[in-house]
């Protein structure tokens, strides 16, 4: 595409299978703890996770509650969803999780075959609301940290996506400007009308909406874009 240069990718969801690695974790320490002794079916505390873990990250975007809320309350919550005692919940379960799940090696279809053909035409930057720590360990297992410049995350940054002060301070970092930048991503409020408000242009990876300047269902139809 004319005049971009920079290209700000979102990491959870949008190149990272957030939704498999997770859901792998979640089997494993199911077993490891016999969560519900034989009462709870996995499924049914997969979904119950789902539903917890995706209310409160939506709770966090908007700055209602904080990473600590996040760690400490998602197993209890859904614990309590799938009729369990919260109290029965292992303790460190929550922290065990965000031990192993990072280094969970599975990757959206097609991220490093666009990743493949972007790298030396565009200089490439992650801008994600996640956890400094956690992000890199993702980085690093699945070997994506060598096409990224800057990565820069909401804890790193001190401000999360949609806000515009994560975007200025991505762009400063990577020194690029709104007009030779673009930003990638699948989460319609964080990524897309963060980025738009911004001035930036947009490209959104997903189903659910047409909100980006372009709408791809597929990382691989990147390739006609840019
Ligand atoms: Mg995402």
């Amino acid at each position: 595409m004319q005049n971009i240069q920079h290209l700000f990718f979102d990491l959870d969801h949008t190149l990272w299978d957030f939704e498999k690695n997770s859901e792998e974790t979640l089997r494993q320490l199911f077993i490891k703890y016999n969560i519900g002794n034989g009462r709870v079916l996995v499924e049914d505390f997969l979904l119950a996770y789902k539903k917890v873990n995706n209310e409160l990250w939506h709770l966090y975007n908007v700055n209602k509650v904080t990473k600590e809320d996040i760690r400490l309350k998602r197993f209890p919550s859904a614990y309590t969803i799938v009729g369990l005692s919260p109290s029965d919940c292992p303790e460190g379960i929550g922290d065990e999780y965000l031990e192993i799940c990072p280094h969970k090696p599975h990757l959206i279809e097609g991220s490093l075959e666009l990743l493949e053909y972007l790298k030396g035409k565009y200089r490439m930057h992650i801008l994600s609301n996640g956890f400094d720590k956690t992000q890199a360990i993702k980085l690093q297992t699945t070997g994506l940290d060598k096409y990224f410049d800057v990565i820069v995350t909401s804890e790193s940054c001190g401000y999360k996506k949609p806000s515009k002060e994560i975007f200025e301070f991505a762009l400063k970092q990577a020194e690029a400007s709104i007009e030779n930048s673009i930003m990638i991503g699948d989460n319609p409020l964080t990524d897309i009308q963060g980025a738009k408000d911004y001035g930036l242009k947009t490209i959104y990876y997903g189903k659910d909406e047409s909100i980006g300047d372009y709408n791809v269902q597929n990382l691989l139809d990147i390739k006609q874009i840019l």
